[in-house]
Formats: C-alpha cells, structure tokens, sequence
C-alpha cells in the first residue's frame, strides 16, 4: 500500500511540499482541495507535483464501495480500503445537521459477544488518515465542501475499539478539529469506548474535550464479563473513576452506553442498582434496544421494557434517553454491513 497523504496536517503537508522544492502556496491548495473532499488527481496543481505525489500518495484512500439508504433516511456505506479491506459507516439525518459514525479499526479484537464488527478478530488499525477520509468523502458528497460543512458532528463508533489504536486516533480528533482544515470541533465529537481505563486517563490529558461515551450495559463486574471480555480486565469501579478524572479535566459530562438485552440486563433489579451505581455523578445513560446479530443468539428488549427501564433511571435521579434505533432496516449496528456482505461474497 503507498502513503496516505490525509494522515497529514497542514504543516506536514506544508514540509512535504517544501522537501519537493515546490513552492509554499502549493501547500494551501492540496491541503483545500483535500479537505473538500478531492482526490489528489482532482487537485488543481501542476501536473508534474500531482503525479510526483501518486507515485508514493493513495489517490483515494476510502472509497464508497456501497451505499444503503434507510427508511428513515440514515444512510449506510461500506469503504473500500486502498488494500481491499472493507470498512462501515452511517450517517444520521437530525434537525441540526447529519452526524456520521466512522470506523477505527478493521474489526475488531475485544470480542464483546453481541458486537458484529469483531466476530473475525482485528485486521488493522485505520490510519488517521483513513479515519478522517471517511469524513472528507461523506461530506463532499452531501454537498459540503471542507468546512462549510454538512457533516456538523462525529461519532467514533463505528467498528474498532478507538483506544485500542490510539496513536491513529488521536492524530485523527487533532486533524478534524483543526481550525484551518474540516474543523469540527471537539464539543461535536464523541469518542466510545468499551472501557480501556488507561486509554482514558490518556486522553483526558490530550487537551482535546471530545465526548468520552462507555460502553457499560451491565452493572456488576460478573454481569458485564458475560457479554463483555473487556470487564475481566478493567473493574466498573476503575472505569468510573477514570471517568471522574475525565471530567474534573475537561469539564465534560460522560455518557453510558446500555444496550438493553432481553433476561441479561434490564430487568427493575438492574434499573435500582444503574441507579446506585451512577446517581450524583456528571453523566447521562444512553439505552439502546439490541440490535439483533444473526450470528449471536441475544434478543432485544421490547420497546416497552425500555421506556420502562428508562424511567425507572430517572426517578431514581439518573438522566437517560431511549435512543430511536437508526437505520436497522439496512444493518444499522456495528459492523453488521461488513460482515453480511463479506459472507454474501463466499
Ligand atoms: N468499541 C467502542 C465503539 C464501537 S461500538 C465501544 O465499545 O464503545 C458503539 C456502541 O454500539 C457500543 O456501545 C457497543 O457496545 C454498541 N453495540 C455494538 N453492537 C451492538 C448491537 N448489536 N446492538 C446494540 N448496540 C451495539
């Protein structure tokens, strides 16, 4: 595979452009025209810095393979990698804008048992670069062009563990949010994670306030280890005190992730102890109906359990909304998309 030239920010850029003896200005141009969205073949600079850039540059590094629109317009694609790998994202219609999910990683290695994006186990990390394309190409494409945007907020919720590729997606919440690029500021992002507590003290101290979202859905450490392998190594009580020390740092109230699992967590017993668990603290309880996964034999609550569930979180004090689950009519869960049309393909 050759390089990728959007896991650049502009000053990288801007030194790359430099060591080819080109002038400065060249910079700013392939720099916009990435940020909209163009292929370096697209760009308007010389030919000459154009195919120097080719021969060691992806033209394309994420390209909509597929697209699959739902009935409540939530839009689905699956991303072909420059090596053949195949990668998934959605795109939310709401009042404010669209919201996109983008990907980390391909698959994924923490095996949590009603996820679809890692029943084959962790490929690769994305690259920044790969994470960001997946913006650029999606925005252009919804006519927004750089940071006249359409795409007004992220998700890292895609398939990957975010803090399991670090390094790549840090580089990637400094390069979105960076003010001469797509600019998307960090109040609009939401990183999820299942839980890696060091990852989290990390990012705390990156100065980057995106909002931090676990992925809790249970609420004991025996309980979580069912669905969750993650839990066997990081405790509920060291993930809730990385969360207060990602608070006190970014000001930023957290949000949990519950997806409701029919006999597994939701139940009034499990309400009272969420309740016991999180009443007083910053944070607000995402509850989600499972998404089925056809090769995982959990079932989804029913809606009414739900609405019941959420209220008794919030008599208990607790602030929490059933999230209206977008796009299941086309694969709308983790890593569905990819895995369907992977075993279509066999
Ligand atoms: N690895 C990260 C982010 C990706 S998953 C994390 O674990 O948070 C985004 C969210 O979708 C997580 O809360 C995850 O637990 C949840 N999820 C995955 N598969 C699901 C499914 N089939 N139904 C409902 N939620 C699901």
């Amino acid at each position: 595979m050759k390089k990728i030239l959007q896991d650049f920010g502009f000053a990288e850029i801007e030194n790359l452009i430099i060591s080819f003896g080109e002038k400065k200005f060249r910079a700013k141009q392939l720099y916009e025209g990435l940020t909209k969205g163009k292929k370096i073949s697209e760009i308007n600079v010389p030919a000459e810095l154009r195919n120097r850039l080719l021969e060691e540059y992806e033209d394309e590094p994420v390209k909509i393979e597929k697209t699959f629109v739902s009935s409540d317009g939530t839009e689905k694609f699956l991303f072909a990698l420059a090596d053949g790998n195949l990668i998934e994202g959605v795109l939310m219609k709401y009042r404010y804008g669209y919201t996109q999910c983008v990907s980390t990683q391909v698959g994924c290695r923490m095996g949590c048992k009603f996820c679809a994006s890692t029943l084959g186990g962790l490929i690769r990390n994305l690259t920044s670069g790969e994470i960001l394309s997946q913006i650029l190409t999606v925005n252009a494409l919804h006519g927004g062009a750089g940071a006249k945007r359409a795409v007004t907020n992220v998700v890292l919720m895609g398939s990957g563990e975010p803090l399991d590729n670090y390094e790549n997606v840090v580089k990637f919440l400094k390069n979105v949010s960076s003010a001469d690029g797509i600019n998307v500021s960090p109040r609009n992002i939401s990183l999820s994670t299942c839980g890696l507590v060091p990852g989290i003290y990390r990012l705390a101290d990156e100065g980057l306030p995106v909002n931090l979202t676990v992925s809790l859905h249970q609420t004991t450490d025996e309980g979580r280890a069912r669905t969750m392998p993650v839990a066997k190594k990081y405790k509920i009580s060291e993930i809730l005190k990385a969360c207060s020390y990602y608070f006190e740092k970014t000001g930023r109230r957290y949000i949990f992730e519950y997806s409701l699992i029919a006999g597994e967590n939701c139940d009034e017993k499990h309400a009272s102890e969420l309740v016991e668990l999180l009443k007083g603290r910053p944070c607000h309880v995402n509850l989600i109906r499972l998404n089925e996964v056809e090769e995982r034999d959990l079932k989804a609550a029913a809606d009414k359990q739900a609405y019941r569930f959420s209220s008794f979180l919030e008599k208990g004090g607790l602030s929490s909304t059933v999230r209206r689950s977008m796009g299941s009519d086309i694969g709308g869960a983790c890593g569905q998309l990819r895995a369907g049309y992977l075993k279509n393909k066999d």
